[in-house]
Formats: structure tokens, sequence, C-alpha cells
């Protein structure tokens, strides 16, 4: 059994927690920024908590979203920014244009946790926090000894250290990691992470040691496990059979297995090397990929419908549920 602090001691934990901050290495980039005294690495991220957005999402997995929706919390910034990204407006480069949100402390943070739950999330859903964890941990423990009840979800790209993960043992209930890619030569061209296999492989592995095979509430709700991502992209189809093809012999059925088909094209560079990202997923494609992985055994997930892909599923990032 996990065992948390008092709120007291969680928040003198805070000054340890933050020392990780003053030489960043909590992600594979390995920057060492520090980020304390304003140094940026390559996520850009400040030394304190930016997030855009806290509010009831609908549109998650039906096991996470429910009735009464998935409690997101939108972080600003992100250490892998694929070069495709739907929330690039917050996540992108040293300064998203979308991230000029002043910084809250993990007190406010856990007041935002509470204000879901009174909204009726089914969950806390953490989006892309992994250069906030320091910052993130306190929050979570406080929130639990004070009576945080609903399951923790750790939303994310898997381009993780497993030593940060760590951190999370006993407060994240549920992990909702992406498997991108299997081959470098996409993870390169995509999100200038070479080593983005075996390095989601290693985060994972640590993801189900902590949490284990899923589990279910009496409304179909989850309450503990880990539903490994796979967004399909245009032409990388091939790859996307490899990914899925390796969570079947690494993972399943210990997971469960989502895959999406809502890319949309929307923050393109216009070099050529990125043209075939302006064509949206077919249904051909889709159908191809949703039925290899039933061949391969994968009973256990979640397909989208078409609709899916359109921008007006993705979230407007001006700090509703943080500030106003
Ligand atoms: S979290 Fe950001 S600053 Fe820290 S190592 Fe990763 S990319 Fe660098």
């Amino acid at each position: 059994m996990p065992i948390y602090r008092n709120a007291t001691e969680s928040l003198s934990s805070l000054s340890s927690l933050s020392s990780f901050l003053s030489c960043c290495k909590l992600c594979p980039r390995n920057c060492g920024a520090n980020r304390l005294s304003g140094e940026q690495g390559y996520c850009g991220a400040p030394g304190e908590i930016i997030s855009c957005r806290a509010a009831l999402h609908p549109w998650e997995e039906p096991c996470l979203s429910g009735t009464g929706g998935s409690g997101t919390v939108f972080f600003a910034y992100c250490p892998l920014q694929c070069v495709y990204c739907q929330n690039h407006l917050i996540s992108q480069g040293k300064k998203p244009p979308q991230s000029n949100q002043p910084p809250i402390s993990p007190k406010r943070l856990v007041e935002v946790f509470f204000s879901l739950a009174d909204q009726g999330a089914h969950n806390i859903n953490l989006v892309t926090p992994t250069h906030f964890v320091p910052l993130i941990v306190p929050a979570l423990e406080i929130a639990k000894t004070q009576g945080l009840s609903i399951p923790i979800i750790y939303n994310t790209s898997s381009y993780e250290h497993p030593d940060t993960l760590r951190m999370l043992e006993g407060l994240v209930d549920i992990y909702l990691p992406d498997l991108k890619y299997y081959d470098a030569k996409w993870s390169r061209l995509l999100s200038h992470a070479p080593d983005y296999f075996s390095v989601a492989c290693a985060a994972i592995d640590e993801m189900v040691r902590q949490v284990g095979p899923a589990v279910f509430d009496n409304a179909g709700l989850l309450q503990k496990g880990v539903i490994i991502r796979h967004l399909a992209l245009p032409s990388l189809l091939s790859d996307s059979k490899q990914a899925l093809k390796e969570i079947a012999r690494r993972w399943y059925p210990k997971v469960w297995v989502s895959i999406m088909r809502q890319y949309t094209p929307l923050h393109l560079t216009d070099k050529p090397e990125y043209a075939f990202l302006q064509e949206k997923i077919t249904n051909s494609h889709y159908d191809t990929l949703v039925n290899y992985a039933i061949d391969l055994g994968i009973e256990q997930g979640f397909i989208q419908e078409g609709e899916a892909a359109t921008e007006s599923f993705i979230p407007i990032f001006d700090g509703t549920g943080i500030y106003k």
C-alpha cells in the first residue's frame, strides 16, 4: 500500500523535488537545464507549472470519459514536440503561442483537482505532465491526503525516463501512454527522437509494473491499469502494424489498446518531407489497421469513429478551469 505524507510534509518535500529542476534530466532529452534560474531545455518549460486548461472532456475512451467526463488538466510545453501535434499551440517551441498563462503553484493545482471532481469528473487526467512531475507529485500527495478518491491518469507520449515515472508510484492509478512509432526513421523525422521506440518500451514496462492489469468498476469505468494508444498517421501503415505487433508481443493482455484515427492535418511545416502529413486517415487505412490488431488477437481495446478527425475535437487553451 502506498504511504501518503500529510499536507505539510508534502509541501516541504517540494524543495527536494524541485532540485530535479535545477539540472533537469526529467526526460530522455537529458538537457541538464537549470529551469529554476530561467534556463530553457529542449522542451522550453520553466521551473513552475503552466497549465492552459482544466475541464471535463467527453472524448477520451468510454471507460475514462463515461457519462460525466474525464477531468483533463492540460500542461503547456512538451519534451517530444511532434511536428503534427494537435496541441501545438501549447506544446511546441521554446514559447508556444498559447502558453502565456501565469504559473500556478502545486497548491492551486490541488484546488483544480477538487474543482474537477466537484464537477463530476470520473478521474483526473494529467495531459503531457512529464516536465512538471516534481511539482505535480506534492499536489497529488496533498490531494489524496485531503480525500481525493477518483483515479489519477498519467497521459503521455511515452518519451519518459523510468526514474521520473518511479516518482509517481502509488500516486497514479491509470497510465495512458502512446506507442507512436516502431522505426527510428519515423521517430527521427516526425519527433526528432530516433531513440523513441526503445525509450517508450522501457517506460511502458515501468507503467505496467506499477499498476498491473486493468480493473473496472461496476459502471465499466477504469480504476486502474494501462491503455496503450496508437495514433494512425498517413503513410505509416506498415510502421503502425509493427507497433501493434510489439504491443501484442510485449504487454498484451496486461494492457488495453486504443487505435486512434483522430489525426487532423493542422500544424504542418512547409518542408517537402512532411507533405504526406497533409492527408487524413482513410477508412481503408484505418480498417486495415483494426483488422490487423484483431488478427494479432487483440480483443481488449477501443476504436474511433471517422468523425473524431475534426478540429472541433481540439480543446480551447484559454486558461479555463485554471484561472477562470
Ligand atoms: S523535461 Fe525539458 S528541460 Fe528537462 S530534460 Fe526534458 S526536454 Fe530537457
